[in-house]
């Protein structure tokens, strides 16, 4: 039977938070009283957590579903694949170490009942570090300056998106996205609701301060092109600029004659000028990088094996 919800999960090593995960997520899902299914995501952990998603499997194979990676492909890919295995009609994304309470699951389909097809969240209390959460902030304010991606509250994994957003995510083939934007894109009444954030139950994150970069760099090179244009912009001003003072320079010449003051100002304004032309070839690069690995074009991430009971259906298609 098809189910109306899929709940989609990316694990990687959370050994130690799992338990707690099963233990509230399934009495929550079955408070609903529709047909769900959960969908894990094993992004290559070397803990143990492959082993425990299996288990709950056989617990409870009616309503879960693994699919197991090959290794780490990262949290977005693992959302992807999930999204490729899902069958309901709307599907919520969640992290597994319980920072988005399952218990906000039954808000999100309420919501997305009244006719929407992509519902957002809004953390009432982050519960993160607090240089964390201020440079969430001061991204947040960037994407939504550069972008047409309206999201008060980016870094929030718990969303729900209607079966018509996923069919479109799951054309896509990009090689470094930022899932709640890329579905942003393709919703046709997108909305919010404000949910509880707890803090981390157990382990700690998987995201280090170069991998968060990364994946702003991702948000920002992925979704806009206006830091290109920026840069266009800033070296015809730049230009203008040097040109007014190469025409103040001759006629100085000519006025007072041959100067040779100044000559640490004119450091000053090279190395200025140096800093930004580095800059402008290192957003290049992070261009030129994502369209290199698009081009390449191998697999985006490799499952090694799905964890699934065939219905019918399934049986014929495989
Ligand atoms: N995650 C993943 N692959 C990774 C990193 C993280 O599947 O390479 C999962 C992780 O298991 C969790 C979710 O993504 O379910 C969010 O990760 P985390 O809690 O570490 O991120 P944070 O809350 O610190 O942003
Ligand atoms: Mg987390």
């Amino acid at each position: 039977m098809k189910p109306e919800l899929s709940v989609v999960i990316p694990v990687y090593n959370e050994e130690s938070g799992l338990a707690k995960l099963f233990a509230r997520l399934y009495p929550a899902l079955d408070a609903l009283g529709i047909a769900y299914e959960v969908i894990y995501v094993n992004d290559g952990s070397r803990d143990k957590s492959a082993a425990m998603l299996a288990d709950q499997y056989r617990a409870r194979p009616d309503v879960t579903r693994v699919v197991l990676f090959n290794g780490n492909y990262g949290q977005h890919m693992a959302i992807l694949a999930g999204f490729e295995a899902t069958r309901g009609d709307i599907v919520v994304t969640l992290d597994a170490d319980l920072q988005n309470p399952p218990e906000e699951i039954g808000n999100l389909v309420a919501k997305m009942r009244e006719g929407y097809d992509y519902v957002g969240s809004i953390r009432r209390q982050r519960q993160d570090s607090a240089w964390r959460t201020w440079a969430s902030k001061a991204m947040n304010h960037l994407r939504e300056k550069i972008t047409r991606i309206k999201m008060t509250d980016q870094g929030n994994m718990l969303r729900a998106y209607g079966r018509n957003v996923i069919d479109l995510v799951n054309q896509c083939s990009e090689v470094n996205t930022f899932v709640p934007a890329l579905a942003y894109t393709f919703a046709r009444k997108p909305t919010e609701i404000i949910v509880e954030h707890e803090e981390r139950s157990a382990g700690e994150s998987k995201y280090s301060l170069y991998s968060l970069i990364r994946l702003n760099f991702d948000l920002v090179t992925g979704f806009s092109l206006v830091p290109l244009q920026f840069f266009s912009l800033l070296g015809i001003g730049l230009s203008f600029a040097s040109a007014a003072l190469f025409i103040l320079m001759v006629i100085r010449r000519f006025i007072l004659g041959a100067e040779v003051q100044g000559v640490f100002t004119l450091f000053a304004i090279t190395f200025f000028l140096i800093g930004v032309i580095l800059f402008g070839i290192g957003l290049l690069g992070e261009y030129i990088g994502r369209i290199y690995l698009q081009v390449r074009a191998r697999p985006r991430y490799v499952v090694q094996a799905i964890l699934e009971q065939s219905s019918g259906e399934d049986k014929q298609s495989s």
